[in-house]
């Protein structure tokens, strides 16, 4: 996401090096056996791609270097992990779609218990119709085997709704544990349990709380409908929790991540305050976008948006689509359940992709009045 705050490297920079070495040489040396596009996860097109654009490494961020030193045991699984990112985040940068969506993000509810003012919550035309429900639960592990069947390496359960009100979140994690590279969850920290905080921390490996200030009348202001009394206490039981003997030493990230909507909110004083309670913790700018569709259209606007190359969300109901800020799915390519499966939704996305690579973006709507940009690689 735009603004998430620059991760320092955890790690000696020789520790980096001399792994980066060792990847690159069992890298050349496996890559002629017959096994090995199915042992490391890549097909022999984009394993072509990472040999032509990403083979030196030198494109991998801090965080991710951390994530390789401390993704699995052996040099195999490390190997399986960078090429994972590197169809995360390498070819969606220079606007090539992996041949599998590296990320996958599921909606288990789309309802909220909250009322921010820059989230689309806020639009009644969408909390009040057929746009609200939750996931049926065979629904959600039908689409989990999928994704494991298919090698899709990020999984995050997340999007327009708040996933602690599905009344089978605990399950869902169940499910969804040790089936994929990087399982993430967010949520808006306001129905943390001990039960549930013990559920997030035995399968995923990032969870992001939702908070957007550190002091109770500002927090209050913007999360409407949140108590901060409630949500501190949930955080710094969480925190406890994560740092007990029983979690300590499972490498969970913790962030906590929030929206600057008034000048009053001070990123500093925030990250000071929170980051007692997490590993990171940021204020990311405001955009223009809620209510996405009434927003004013930017005949000018070009550059094209990574989210096509980059993610594919499921909502509730099997609609899918390629990012929350188009809330109403107008992008939508339509229902999983009719379109036979993720990766015919996944193809189904080239024509927006095209509409973007051709500079056309403002002939599309929402992408036309939508504040989201990013950059690409020079
Ligand atoms: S509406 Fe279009 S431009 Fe905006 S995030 Fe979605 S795909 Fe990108």
């Amino acid at each position: 996401m735009p603004g998430v705050s620059e991760i320092k490297s955890k790690y000696l920079q020789k520790t980096w090096q001399e792994l980066k070495v060792a990847l690159k040489k069992q890298i050349e040396l496996s890559s002629t056996s017959s096994d090995f596009n199915q042992k490391y996860r890549i097909t022999k097109r984009d394993f072509e791609l990472f040999n032509k654009y990403a083979k030196e490494l030198t494109w991998l961020s801090n965080q991710e270097t951390n994530s390789i030193i401390e993704h699995g045991k052996t040099i195999d699984e490390k190997i399986v992990f960078l090429f994972h990112r590197f169809k995360f985040t390498y070819l969606p940068k220079i606007r090539i779609a992996p041949t599998v969506p590296a990320y996958v993000l599921v909606e288990p509810t789309s309802v909220c218990n909250m009322r921010c003012p820059m989230c689309f919550q806020t639009d009644k035309t969408f909390t009040t119709n057929e746009f609200m429900g939750k996931m049926n639960y065979n629904f959600y592990t039908s689409i989990v085997d999928e994704c494991f069947a298919n090698g899709i390496g990020a999984f995050t359960l997340a999007s327009r709704g708040e996933p602690t009100l599905h009344p089978q979140l605990i399950e869902m994690l169940d499910y969804a544990r040790g089936k994929f590279l990087e399982l993430k969850l967010n949520t808006n920290a306001s129905r943390l349990s001990a039960k549930l905080s013990k559920s997030i921390l035995s399968s995923v490996n990032h969870v992001v709380f939702s908070i957007d200030s550190h002091l109770k009348k500002e927090y209050e202001s913007i999360r409407i409908g949140g108590d901060y009394n409630i949500v501190l206490k949930n955080v710094q039981e969480f925190w406890k929790i994560r740092n007990s003997p029983e979690f300590r030493d499972r490498k969970i990230r913790v962030s906590i991540s929030g929206v600057k909507v008034l000048s009053s909110q001070n990123p500093k004083a925030f990250k000071s305050f929170w980051e007692r309670y997490c590993d990171d913790a940021y204020l990311n700018p405001a955009e223009e976008r809620w209510n996405t569709y009434l927003n004013t259209s930017h005949p000018d606007l070009k550059q094209s948006c990574i989210y096509p190359w980059e993610r594919l969300y499921i909502w509730h109901d099997g609609v899918v689509n390629t990012c929350d800020v188009d809330y109403k799915s107008k992008l939508s390519p339509g229902n999983i359940k009719d379109i036979g499966g993720i990766m015919k939704a996944w193809k189904n996305l080239e024509w927006l992709r095209k509409k973007h690579l051709a500079t056309e973006r403002s002939m599309v709507t929402p992408c036309d009045r939508c504040g989201v940009s990013h950059p690409t690689y020079s």
